[in-house]
């Protein structure tokens, strides 16, 4: 796996972090730790990606720079002022947090764990309370930019948490981060990227409807998206994704396997705090249509693939 970088580092003092979970978003985030000059200890699950992390990332650092892999999650956060994380799911961020080889055994009094999986905002206080106890600091920092945004380090991070915590990891992360931005206490980052994700779900399927009814009434779709892009249908989605949804291309970004695990953390959240929500509920239903299809693991723009 490589990354493109397009990020220009600025100068911040080498501190000692660590990144657990290197898959799509965590290899390239923790690259751009050690191409900013931190000194970076990886942890993965499958030890090939951690040594193809080394191989690629060795030399890219400055000043006290040195890549670094651990065989736990505790190996790789003693010594480090900064444990950094992105893994699947609550389940997969409570096995590398807490137990004997959890990351929280081995953290050093005062140190902070910041959480880009996407997870849920009670899985994020639970957190935020073993830390406390423990003498750490939790900060909740789910994502949004897709893998683009995490190779090209800009990433906007939505993050909850003790401010005085968020104040010492934000120079760090904006190694991988356009934006890194503290919401409120615990769970705020979580619940935010929530409303990302409400956001996203009813776009993709209007964006869908649009495409599939553009090309049912014989429309060239490229043209009619250059020119309704640059009026008051713009979005991300259709400046990203409209062009390879008329194409019926598929297999790169934002997992639906991922986009349901999501909508299944909102869709519990709003039976918590009462939300409606009929639209994405919905549409988290088509997408267990593409899921059927075969597409588990193709674009969230393949809605579309339902109504062709
Ligand atoms: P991914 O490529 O599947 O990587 C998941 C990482 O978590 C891998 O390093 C995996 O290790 C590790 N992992 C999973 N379960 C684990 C466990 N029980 N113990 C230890 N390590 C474990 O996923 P991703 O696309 O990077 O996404 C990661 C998170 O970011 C997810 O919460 C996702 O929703 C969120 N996110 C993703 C995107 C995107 O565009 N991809 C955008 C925004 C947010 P192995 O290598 O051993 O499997």
């Amino acid at each position: 796996m490589s990354s493109t970088n397009l990020k220009i580092h600025q100068p911040t003092a080498s501190r000692k972090v660590a990144f657990l979970g290197l898959g799509v978003m965590g290899f390239p985030m923790a690259g751009h730790l050690a191409q900013a000059g931190h000194q970076v200890t990886v942890y993965n699950r499958t030890a090939t990606k951690s040594i193809a992390w080394c191989e690629e990332y060795t030399g890219a650092t400055t000043k006290n720079g040195a890549v670094n892999q651990a065989a736990t999650p505790r190996l790789a956060a003693q010594h480090a002022e900064l444990v950094f994380c992105c893994v699947g799911n609550d389940n997969d961020l409570a096995q590398v947090t807490l137990g004997a080889d959890g990351a929280f055994a081995g953290m050093a009094p005062g140190a902070v764990f910041v959480d880009h999986t996407t997870a849920s905002a009670s899985v994020a206080r639970e957190l935020y309370s073993a830390a406390r106890n423990m003498g750490l600091h939790f900060i909740d920092a789910p994502v949004s930019g897709g893998q683009a945004g995490a190779q090209n380090g800009l990433l906007t991070v939505m993050c909850g948490g003790d401010k005085a915590a968020f104040e010492k990891a934000q120079p760090v992360a904006m190694a991988f981060s356009k934006a890194f931005t503290w919401l409120g206490e615990s769970g705020a980052g979580q619940l935010a990227k929530m409303v990302n994700q409400i956001c996203i779900a009813g776009l993709v399927e209007a964006l869908s409807e649009a495409i599939a009814f553009g090309q049912q009434a014989g429309l060239d779709m490229n043209q009619v998206l250059d020119v309704i892009g640059k009026g008051a249908a713009q979005s991300w989605q259709l400046d990203n994704r409209g062009k390879t949804m008329v194409a019926d291309k598929f297999d790169f970004g934002f997992a639906v396997d991922w986009m349901r695990k999501d909508l299944g953390l909102v869709l519990d959240e709003a039976k918590r705090n009462g939300a409606r929500l009929p639209v994405t509920a919905l549409v988290d239903q088509f997408y267990a249509d593409v899921q059927h299809m075969g597409g588990q693991r193709w674009d969230t723009s393949s809605l579309i693939k339902r109504l062709r």
